[in-house]
């Protein structure tokens, strides 16, 4: 039995340049692998997919969300450290037996910033049988992002808002990417777990809400949306890092304001978490 893998190749896709699986591991360390900017991991997430997961959270992100938990991993190279693919499947291997019913979660900052060493890391989960999650914003879309997500189970993908010009005053980015990217998991029949932030006086107008429910809903490749109340537990990052938190003031989203926002995605058939 062979098994394919090709990283460093920009021309292909990551299948096939073939080994022979008895000597997988000495083949696979001979290669010269493309290093993965890397912020930190987790090694039992349990928030970022289905399961138990090791979750990689990749450095560099081309959105600056308001609410953002991890200032610290927008800019590429700041506050991070490098990895082969092979040296972060290494530390994934050491948990294996934890994450077999749940996998492996590429997050962020934005890993499809660094598509081809997430697609790395995906050929070798894949070839360990693991399921394969990666958490977007949606915001790029091009060749090399196909080909990691033709190695994706799952797609976790947060719409921060409908109105375009809302959109872009909680992320500095236009939203028409991320509409576009979930039209392309529609296309190519990619399950998509969806999120939206919910923050009281940016994302909680009632009227905002059912147009948001409503096109999500037009999505049969949606099978969960998570609904993330805002809090301020990121807040300490941004002081300590000398920046402008804008939300300091604003309260967390209450009970009674995600109840009502579960009311009405529930309306438009959102499959809310039981
Ligand atoms: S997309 Fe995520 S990592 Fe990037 S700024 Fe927004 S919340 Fe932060």
């Amino acid at each position: 039995m062979t098994t394919s893998i090709r990283p460093n190749d920009s021309t292909a896709s990551a299948f096939p340049v073939t080994f022979d699986k008895l000597s997988l591991t000495d083949s696979i360390s001979a290669i010269e692998w493309e290093k993965g900017m890397i912020h930190s991991f987790e090694s039992f997430g349990t928030k970022d997919g289905p399961g138990v997961r090791f979750v990689l959270f990749m450095q560099g992100c081309p959105l600056r969300c308001l609410y953002c938990h991890n200032p610290d991993t927008w800019k590429v190279g700041q506050h991070s450290y490098e990895l082969t693919a092979h040296e972060a499947f290494e530390e994934i291997r050491k948990v294996k037996a934890f994450i077999r019913r749940g996998g492996v979660t590429v997050s962020g900052g934005e890993p499809m910033l660094q598509p081809q060493f997430v697609m790395d890391l995906f050929a070798l989960c894949k070839m360990e049988g693991l399921h394969t999650a990666v958490d977007t914003s949606g915001f790029i879309m091009n060749d090399k992002v196909k080909e990691v997500l033709s190695l994706v189970d799952l797609v976790l993908l947060d719409i921060k808002h409908i109105r375009p010009e809302r959109y872009k005053m909680l992320t500095s980015r236009p939203l028409e990417p991320t509409l576009q990217f979930v039209d392309y998991l529609q296309k190519i029949d990619k399950s998509v777990w969806v999120r939206y932030v919910l923050v009281p006086g940016y994302s909680d107008d009632e009227r905002d809400l059912h147009h948001w429910a409503e096109y999500v809903a037009k999505y049969d490749v949606v099978k969960r949306v998570d609904i993330l109340p805002f809090h301020q537990m990121g807040k300490h990052k941004w002081k300590t890092m000398g920046m402008n938190y804008k939300l300091e003031n604003v309260p967390p989203a209450s009970p009674e304001l995600v109840g009502r926002t579960e009311r009405i995605f529930k309306q438009y058939g959102l499959p809310l978490p039981v």
